[in-house]
This record gives C-alpha cells, sequence and structure tokens, in this order.
C-alpha cells in the first residue's frame, strides 16, 4: 500500500530532511531485492512507496516553489498571507493547491488523502494541526516538541480516542520508543535522556554573561534550526525534551534522568525493573529516527552511514551542571506541575529566543525571562486548549514587556 505523506514545514532543518529520506526511500523500495553495499538482501516492503500529498512553509517561497515543481504534492500550504502571490506566481500552473494563513497548516494536517502527518513546524504555530491530525487518527510523526510541551495530555488523549499512533523524531524520543519495545510499559524504573551539553558544556555562568547569538547559534554536533539551536545552549532544548518524553510515555518527572553524554552516540536509554539498561546506538543524523517514524514498525536501509565503534574509541557521561544551566532544573518542576506551566514555560522560551535571535535581550537573560513569568503565573492544573493557549499569549506579553522594561533600564 501505497503512505501518503503530509510535511508540516517542509522547508525546516527537519522537513528538508524528511524528503531526503523520502526520495531514498523510494529509491531503495524500487530496488528492491538487490545486493545491498553491504552485502545483505534488502527487505524493503515490496509495495510500499512514499508519496507526498502536502508540504507547508511560512517565509521560504522559493524553496516551497522548488518543493512543489519537484514532489507535486496535492496541496501547499504558506502559512504567511503576505507570501501567498509570490508563490502562487513561482507554482505557476503547477496542479497543486495553493493554500494560506495559519488555518492553512490545519486544514492540510485533516486532509482526506492522508496516511502519516510529520510535523515539523517550529514552536506552538504546529498546535492545532497537531491536534486536527490526531483526530483525525494519523500516524503522526512528530518532530515538533513545543506542542507536546504546551498540550501534552491533551495531544495523547486526543491521538488514543481516535486510534492515531503517535511516532516521536526527537533522537532522544526515538531512541526511548525503540528500547521500550525490550519490556512492558510497567516495567520499566526509568528513562536516561542523553544531551551533548551543546555549544557550552563546560561553561559556568559567569563565562555566559556576554555570549554571542554567532557563538550560541554554534552547536557541536546537530546542524537545526536556529530556535532548538539556542534552545540547546541554554540547555532549555533537554528542559522541553523532558516534558515531551513525560507525556509521549507517560513518566512522571521523577522517572527521568538527564545525562551529558558528548559523543551524542547514545541518544537515550530505558532502565527496567531488573536493572537492564536498552540503549539505543547510532550516528548523530536525524535521517534516522525520521525514517524510523515513516516506517514503523519495520525497519528498511537507510541513508543514515553506520556506526563504527572502533572509532568512537570512548563514551562518557556527566550529571548536567544545573546551576549553570536553571533552565534544565526549572524543566523537571514543571513536568511535575503541567498544566498552563508547561504552556508559560513554553511561550516565554519561544519569545525569549526570539528576542535574543533580534539581538534586543542578552543570553541569560532568556532563563531569567522565563523564569520570572514561570513565578507570576498562577497554574490551572487541568485546563483545556482555551487556557493553554491563553497562558502562552499571557507569558509572550509578559516576556516582551519585561525585556522591553530592562532594555529601558540598563
Ligand atoms: P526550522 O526552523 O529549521 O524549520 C521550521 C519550519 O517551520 C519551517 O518549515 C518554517 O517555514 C516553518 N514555520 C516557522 N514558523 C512558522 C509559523 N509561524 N507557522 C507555520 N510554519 C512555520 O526548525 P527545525 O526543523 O530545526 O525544527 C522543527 C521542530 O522539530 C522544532 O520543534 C524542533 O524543536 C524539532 N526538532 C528539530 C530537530 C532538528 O534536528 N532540527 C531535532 C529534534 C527536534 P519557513 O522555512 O518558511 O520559515
Ligand atoms: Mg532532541
Amino acid at each position: 500500500m501505497n503512505k501518503r505523506v503530509v510535511i508540516l514545514g517542509s522547508t525546516g532543518s527537519i522537513g528538508k530532511n524528511a524528503l531526503r529520506v523520502i526520495e531514498a526511500l523510494n529509491l531503495s523500495l524500487k530496488n528492491k531485492g538487490r545486493v545491498t553495499d553491504d552485502g545483505g538482501q534488502r527487505t524493503g516492503d515490496a509495495s510500499a512507496d512514499y508519496q507526498i500529498v502536502a508540504l507547508s512553509a511560512h517565509n521560504n517561497v522559493e524553496l516551497l516553489a522548488e518543493q512543489v515543481h519537484k514532489f507535486k504534492p496535492k496541496y501547499a500550504a504558506i502559512t504567511n498571507p503576505q507570501n501567498y502571490d509570490r508563490l502562487k506566481e513561482l507554482v505557476g500552473n503547477a496542479d497543486t493547491k495553493i493554500l494560506t494563513g495559519p488555518e492553512s497548516l490545519i486544514e492540510i494536517a485533516q486532509i482526506d488523502e492522508a496516511d502519516i502527518v510529520l510535523a515539523a513546524v517550529v514552536g506552538a504555530a504546529g498546535l492545532k494541526a497537531v491536534l486536527a491530525a490526531a483526530k483525525k487518527g494519523r500516524r503522526l510523526a512528530i518532530a515538533a516538541k513545543e506542542p507536546l510541551v504546551i498540550a501534552g495530555r491533551l495531544v495523547m488523549e486526543t491521538a488514543a480516542a481516535n486510534g492515531a499512533d503517535i511516532l516521536p523524531i526527537d533522537s532522544e524520543h526515538s531512541a526511548i520508543f525503540q528500547a521500550m519495545q525490550a519490556g512492558k510499559p510497567d516495567e520499566v524504573s526509568k528513562i536516561i535522556l542523553t544531551t551533548s551539553g551543546g555549544p557550552f558544556r563546560n561553561a559556568k555562568k559567569e563565562d555566559l554573561r556576554n555570549v554571542t547569538v554567532e557563538q550560541a547559534l554554534a552547536h557541536p554536533v546537530w546542524n537545526m534550526g536556529p530556535k532548538i539551536t539556542i534552545d540547546s545552549a541554554t540547555m532549555m532544548n533537554k528542559a522541553l525534551e523532558v516534558i515531551e518524553a513525560r507525556w509521549l510515555f507517560d513518566m512522571p518527572a521523577d522517572k527521568i534522568e538527564v545525562l551529558v553524554h558528548p559523543e551524542s552516540i547514545i541518544h537515550s536509554l530505558v532502565e527496567f525493573v531488573d536493572g537492564s539498561c536498552i540503549a539505543q546506538m547510532s550516528l548523530p543524523d536525524m535521517c534516522l529516527p525520521i525514517q524510523y517514524a515513516l516506517t514503523w514498525p519495520r525497519r528498511l536501509p537507510g541513508i543514515t552511514s553506520r556506526l563504527r565503534l572502533d572509532q568512537v574509541a570512548k563514551f562518557t557521561f556527566a550529571r548536567p551542571d544545573l546551576d549553570t544551566f536553571k533552565g534544565l532544573r526549572l524543566g523537571f518542576d514543571v513536568a511535575r506541575v503541567g498544566g498552563t506551566a508547561a504552556a508559560v514555560f513554553n511561550a516565554a522560551n519561544e519569545a525569549a529566543v526570539e528576542l535574543f535571535l533580534a539581538g534586543r535581550i542578552k543570553f541569560l537573560d532568556i532563563i531569567e525571562l522565563v523564569e520570572l513569568c514561570l513565578n507570576k503565573h498562577s497554574c490551572l492544573n487541568s485546563a483545556g486548549l482555551d487556557e493553554l493557549l491563553e497562558a502562552d499569549k499571557w507569558a509572550r506579553r509578559l516576556v516582551v514587556e519585561s525585556a522591553a522594561r530592562r532594555g529601558a533600564g540598563r
């Protein structure tokens, strides 16, 4: 059976990799039965290939138009309406229906002609589309962590009620998902998320005072979009991932641990009640978790290079420094509390990262502003979507106002 795929955020780092993976999968499936490079027989699913039915971008019209010409999807959504005319012009008379506005993301997430929705829009902007895909019972291959942080309970409950499988793409969560298959959910005693430590792994708070945007964007291992790269530098990325794991695997925060593992080969581990630890290892390459989310429950030959353990030589692990990277400590607190606190945590961070990238606040202000919002917020525990979105809006406003006051006082 063909697998029809919608990619939300096809022009981003994950979106582009997803298209590379799909092209390679289709090629490999076409060549099924040939002998592979390493001498094995291809085990491709004879009848399956992956067809792109919808793509989306926000500003990058040129790349979206290129993707439309190449993949010929039925729909293309340009969520920023200011780019609609330019996209129309670039797409010309291709047979693709062009949609626009924030709602267009929701429209393509729930089209009838889809089997898999791959969610790779950065930030809260993808939340409603993720919920729409879950409601439709689609397989949700989810890279975007913010929707799970803001509304993890709602996303998981909606998926469960509508039979939608959720396949994590975030490398740590894909690793946990894979390791979980070695036992039953009630046999898990804890999960251990690994982190490269980002560009400032060995820094102390004093060293971080004058970090520039350029320094924060220079990640030692992963090449990703700007928002997640800054999150990795503040270790907010790991904080968001703790909350993401809390919901994806229904795991209380106290059973989640974080370890710094600079080699980035072990992507995460699951410890079972008998003391067995199952880890997933591979070279750091997002194409692997993207592909697994598409082909699950099968594994197919892919484009990720093979791990040579003799070339890695050694693995190191350390506890994270929760004083320097206070955002991670806050993340654990928020994972314990849940409710609107998680929406505030995420939104304050998104707004602060935007201000940092625009050169309007300093690196350490990001976490200070997130903490300020959490301190001022009265958390609502069993919040619905409206309350979560309201908390999101409130936190963004507070960050912008507080940053402006700080700027004026400097
Ligand atoms: P990018 O910034 O590279 O791409 C983001 C995508 O979202 C682009 O297609 C962009 O369109 C689109 N977009 C941006 N703003 C909006 C908006 N307001 N409405 C609709 N679409 C929008 O991000 P990444 O690919 O790096 O990350 C995507 C998600 O995946 C994030 O949640 C991130 O945390 C997660 N993730 C990423 C990893 C990675 O390796 N990159 C690893 C693990 C998780 P345009 O290009 O037109 O601006
Ligand atoms: Mg990750």
